[in-house]
């Protein structure tokens, strides 16, 4: 009988933290020894911050080492836990999934305390750390072959209270872009078990698969922003500007705004994300590979809308994704002017 998920130090002493969260071994693997960091400043917000869910996402792991360094000097109250990498397996393989059981931790939440090492990993995370906070930022990207603006995002909330709370909080990252995001494929997400407990969660995008010193300086700033929004930490709002451009708003996608690719081939972009394009612009061409007397395919824009993300240099199969479109969101208030400061003063 293995023993149970726990932490190397007592959460609610006060001050700084650092320490292990330590997921029991099993059959495939032994324990491991996640490095975790907690500043405890009393009463306030608890706030979680998350990277290295999958792998080949980087900047989440980069950005919560700048965060764990800047919060001694910036922190005024409240909690902050940073786990920098939730799974080291994937990252130290560059792999979006566990190489050792082939799974996605982000598909695996809850998790399973007798399960394989991913499943491990999410009981420990589960079990744990949720329990200890009331917003939750995951840090991802947006996987190697894809081109995304800095975006925080969630999805869609069926409670409005819950909704209109986290739309706030990911507005308060004044990221280029703020993204409600309604996909089919949500089983065992790590947002939706801590949604599911009332909790705020934004999962940040940091598109691309390339780990940039512009697009880490965006992301810093991006959560920097939303711990001062919070009230958590003292410093200067940034508003980043992305490849020159002032961008700043609230989209929503849904999975008919997926571009499929009609064949197999090799994808060639014909515009940027943050395009506007409207019904008939060409979003990139298609080209098979398997002939050469096989005509290229345009994909064309099916309405107005704005392009959020795109591959941006891979070879597809048939079916796979290869654009993915956006438009302003368009329900309720969205909260923009609303601030998005909850507790401490
Ligand atoms: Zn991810």
């Amino acid at each position: 009988m293995s023993k149970a998920p726990h932490l190397t130090f007592d959460f609610n002493t006060s001050g700084l933290s650092r320490g292990h969260l330590i997921v029991p071994g099993g059959a495939d693997h032994g324990e491991l020894s996640l490095p975790i960091f907690s500043l405890n400043k009393g009463e306030g917000p608890r706030v979680l911050i998350t990277g290295g869910n999958h792998g080949n996402e980087l900047e989440g792991p980069l950005v919560s080492r700048r965060i764990i360094e800047w919060l001694p000097k910036s922190q005024t109250c409240g909690r902050i836990i940073v786990l920098p990498v939730l799974n080291p397996l994937a990252v130290e393989a560059w792999s979006r999934n566990t190489p050792l059981d082939g799974l996605n931790l982000n598909r695996v939440f809850p998790g399973r305390a007798d399960g394989s090492v991913t499943q491990r990993i999410a009981d420990a995370v589960s079990r744990v750390l949720l329990p200890m906070a009331d917003i939750v930022f995951d840090l991802h990207s947006f996987g190697p072959t894809w081109d995304l603006p800095p975006a925080a995002t969630t999805h869609p909330i069926a409670d409005p209270d819950l909704m209109a709370r986290t739309v706030r909080v990911a507005e308060a990252f004044k990221l280029p872009v703020t993204l409600v995001w309604q996909h089919n494929d949500t089983a065992g997400m790590f947002d939706i078990v801590a949604q599911n407990q009332g909790k705020v969660f934004v999962c940040a995008e940091f598109g691309g698969g390339t780990v940039g010193a512009a697009n880490l300086a965006i992301y810093e700033a991006g959560v920097r922003n939303a711990l001062i929004a919070l009230g958590l930490a003292e410093g200067k709002v940034e508003y980043p500007t992305f490849r020159k451009q002032k961008f700043g708003q609230t989209l929503e996608t849904h999975p008919s705004d997926w571009l499929k690719s009609p064949a197999s081939g090799i994808f060639e972009p014909r515009c940027s994300v943050l395009d506007e394009v409207k019904q008939g612009d060409i979003i990139g061409i298609l080209h098979p590979m398997d002939s050469l007397s096989a005509d290229s395919i345009e994909i064309l824009a099916p309405g107005p809308s704005i392009v959020l993300a795109i591959v941006s240099g891979a070879h597809v199969k048939a079916n796979e994704g290869v654009a993915f479109l956006a438009r302003p969101l368009n329900i309720q208030e969205s909260g923009a002017d609303q601030p998005a400061r909850l507790v401490c003063q």
